[in-house]
């Protein structure tokens, strides 16, 4: 990939471009750029674009990224691989919906942006949701999902057009909305299609982690793949931005395998294939553990 394929990023919260100060320097060649870099769970990792923070909100991105049509092409050709982490995930994902229940939601139409394969629409609709939506760019991710939500799935980038306005009850991100060029603008048609009183429901890193602060440029969030970094705080004010009412925000504990947890961990490459090797192998690498593995979540409502 030549330079010409970046862009410079904007404050997604206050819209200014530069007025941001340097955290860590880029530390890769832009020619690594490849499908497999954008690969879920890929090794070896630790890519990242220069980062910066916003002078006046705080919000973290990086800036300059690849732009939007070559990270559309670099999703697209991504290859995915959720493993054995798929019923954790579900579980983690699932009690999170849950939560929305004290406010009074309606099981009705649910739309998870970048669903992957589909499998939280699966755990959507065993608890209740009648009617279940997924949009989700990679092709390859799709033809993964399990027949019964596969053709609930629209395999595209959320793009005005896709739904009609007040189509759903509640709009879901999981480990997204860090991910997205242009976060205000989808997060903008999430609202357009949401019912009024509807719910959104978005999960990802928290760059105020203590994980994230002790391990600074090591922890595995700052990764090419994060296009923004938010806190509490930044999450709750690019959902205002947009009109919503913040509900609630929480640190969620996700469940992972032993296996997972040493795939994130920061060893040495060399060494982290080692015990990689090991657990994979070993029935211990297989048991779930519950970890607050710096996530949070945000829970808002669009006006009535
Ligand atoms: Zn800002």
């Amino acid at each position: 990939m030549s330079e010409d394929a970046l862009r410079s990023t904007r404050c997604a919260i206050c819209g200014t471009e530069g007025h941001a100060s340097e955290l860590y320097p880029e530390n890769f060649a832009f020619s690594d750029l490849t499908p497999e870099t954008f690969s879920a769970r890929r090794l070896p990792d630790r890519l990242h674009y220069r980062i910066v923070q916003c002078d006046t909100c705080g919000l973290v991105r990086s800036d300059p990224v690849a732009n939007t049509a070559t990270l559309g092409e670099l999703y697209r050709q991504s290859t995915f691989d959720y493993g054995s982490e798929v019923d954790n995930l579900r579980r983690t994902y699932g009690r999170c919906l849950d939560r929305l229940g004290v406010f009074g939601v309606h099981r009705g139409a649910l739309l998870e942006i970048g669903c992957g394969s589909g499998f939280f629409l699966e755990e959507a609709q065993a608890r209740g949701y009648a009617d279940v939506r997924g949009v989700e760019p990679s092709s390859r991710a799709v033809a993964q999902a399990a027949s019964g939500v596969r053709e609930r799935i629209v395999c595209d980038i959320m793009r005005p057009g896709l739904f009609a306005d007040e189509t759903f009850d509640v709009v879901c991100f999981f480990q997204v909305f860090d991910h997205l060029p242009d976060p205000a603008g989808v997060l903008a048609e999430a609202c357009r299609v949401l019912k009024p009183g509807g719910f959104v429901l978005i999960l990802n890193h928290n760059i105020d982690a203590f994980s994230a602060r002790l391990l600074g440029e090591r922890s595995p969030i700052i990764d090419i793949e994060h296009t923004y970094l938010f806190s509490p705080a930044t999450l709750s004010r690019i959902a205002q931005a947009q009109k919503f009412k913040v509900l609630k925000t929480g640190s969620v504990w996700n469940r992972y395998s032993l296996h997972y947890l040493a795939r994130l961990a920061p060893f040495p490459t060399a060494l982290k294939q080692g015990v990689l090797a090991f657990l994979r192998r070993a029935p211990v690498g297989r048991l779930p553990f519950a970890v607050p593995l710096g996530n949070l979540y945000l829970l808002a409502q669009k006006n009535t």
